[in-house]
């Protein structure tokens, strides 16, 4: 097994987790796991401590952008994108469903508590909401650009507004040309 960035260099056993064996590129750091690898780990886990503290350790992530082949079936993996506030890919065959993670980026899951729900992020469900999270803080930076200094006591209104009983009324109140004095 080659390692599908580096091209030449050979993979290697390794144990992240308890239980969990992957394949690792010691040139680069990538990391290959299969779905079988995967779900034996996951059968393995203790259900009773399925949330671990999150630490505050930022991961350096270099996503790297080119197609990869899957390592086990030889197919074209597909990229989908983490969310969370984790900001790359990964890459994933949708055929026999194994995984490769550029350097620290099973780290990088792990520490936000996403590596059990591994299998969801390839869902539609996810990649849904992942891009409904990327427009939510497009706009935001739109209209923080748009407002300036304002924007904090602008979006403090938003928010109480949007809860207002009275929201509509409150809305033909400030659309109104009328002067009120
Ligand atoms: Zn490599
Ligand atoms: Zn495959």
């Amino acid at each position: 097994m080659k390692c599908p960035l580096c091209n030449t260099s050979v993979m290697v056993s390794c144990r992240p987790e308890e239980n969990l064996k992957m394949m690792e590129c010691k040139s680069c750091g990538g990391q290959w796991l299969s779905s079988q690898n995967f779900w034996k780990w996951v059968g393995s886990l203790d259900k009773s401590v399925q949330n671990e503290e999150i630490k505050a350790v930022e991961y350096e992530i270099r996503d790297s952008d080119n197609a990869k082949m899957c390592l086990d079936c030889g197919k074209i993996m597909i990229k989908y994108r983490v969310g969370h506030g984790l900001n790359y890919k990964l890459d994933h065959c949708n055929s026999c469903g194994g995984v490769w993670f550029d350097k620290n980026e099973w780290n990088a899951l792990k520490n936000k508590n996403l590596h059990r729900e591994l299998r969801s992020i390839f869902t539609r469900g996810w990649q849904a909401k992942v891009q409904s999270e990327e427009k939510t803080l497009l706009l935001e930076k739109h209209y923080k650009k748009r407002f300036g200094t304002d924007y904090e006591r602008i979006a403090d209104f938003k928010s109480w507004m949007d809860k207002h009983e009275l929201k509509a009324s409150v809305l033909a109140y400030l659309s109104d040309p009328r002067p009120f004095e």
